[in-house]
């Protein structure tokens, strides 16, 4: 379906980005990787997927936080592939406090790496989508994106800060044949949720699965994390025919969360 095709996941080295990742590559995109790790699994991962599914794939180590990098590596992308066609923002961090107690350099880089990373790829990537006339954006916010928790300051308004950046771009390129839109998950059992969970049993004395089970029913009525893997498919199910008029949509995949 997207044979021919350039996708750039920030953030997939890991959990939803990767899921991502490969959804779009199954689908027939070549990929520009990008995120933090262990570069021997990174080259694993980027190999792999070369001789999997006979695309083309590249891994760009930029900092999220940092402009200069993110223009580097969106440059990189259309020098190498010919083009870059799917965007997908993913790349993200969690710090939790109150807001009172919320330490200014974790603001900063919350808002940086969420929220402010996504101005910059978007920003450099439109013209070429413009030229080529074709383009697909998605954001990847969260059910945080919609709604608020406490002790979130920073990941909330970073959130509901991409859901209304995905707007504005939806209204700036309606008619250019590029579609901007969010998703907006609720619990996915990634390395970022993982580390939740391992600190609040810390801090309660609880088991892990106890407070697996205590974390959902606080905020899903349906008590399963949704899988990676279908975020990934709700990415490429916006990048396909059926998806063209829709942009500017906020699409919430979180087990009824926001329904409430
Ligand atoms: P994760 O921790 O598994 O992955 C985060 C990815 O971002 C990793 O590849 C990491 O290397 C990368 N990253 C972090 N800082 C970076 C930086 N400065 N530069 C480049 N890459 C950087 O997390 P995840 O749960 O897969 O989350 C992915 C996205 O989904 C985030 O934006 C998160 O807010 C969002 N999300 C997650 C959930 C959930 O329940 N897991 C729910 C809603 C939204």
């Amino acid at each position: 379906m997207l044979k021919g095709k350039t996708a750039l996941v920030t953030g997939s080295t890991s959990g939803i980005g990767l899921a991502t990742a490969r959804a779009l590559v199954e689908a027939g995109c070549n990929i520009m990787l990008n995120g933090f790790g262990d570069a021997a699994a990174i080259e694993k991962e980027r190999a792999g997927l070369e001789k999997d599914f006979g695309i083309k794939a590249l891994y760009s180590a930029a900092n999220m936080a940092k402009p200069a990098e993110i223009a580097d590596m969106i440059a990189a992308t259309e020098k190498s592939f010919g083009s870059l066609d799917v965007l997908v923002n993913n790349a993200g961090i969690q710090f939790v406090a109150n807001i009172e107690d919320f330490p200014i350099d974790k603001w900063d880089a919350v808002i940086a790496i969420n929220l402010s990373s996504s101005f910059h790829t978007i920003r450099a990537a439109v013209p070429g989508m413009k030229a080529r006339k074709w383009g697909r954006i998605i954001n990847i916010a969260s059910a945080h994106g919609l709604v608020a928790s406490e002790q979130k300051v920073a990941y909330v308004s970073a959130k509901h800060g991409l859901v209304g950046m995905t707007k504005v771009v939806a209204l700036e390129t309606a008619n250019a044949g590029i579609t901007c839109n969010a998703i907006c998950p609720g619990w996915v059992l990634t390395p970022l949720v993982q580390k939740q969970i391992d600190d609040r049993a810390k801090a309660s004395g609880k088991t892990v699965r106890e407070e697996e089970i205590a974390l959902l029913s606080e905020k899903q009525p349906m008590h399963s994390f949704t899988k990676p893997e279908g975020i990934g498919g709700l990415a490429v199910f916006l990048c396909s025919d059926a998806a063209a008029t829709i942009t500017g949509s906020a699409y919430s995949i979180d087990g009824g969360w926001v329904a409430q």
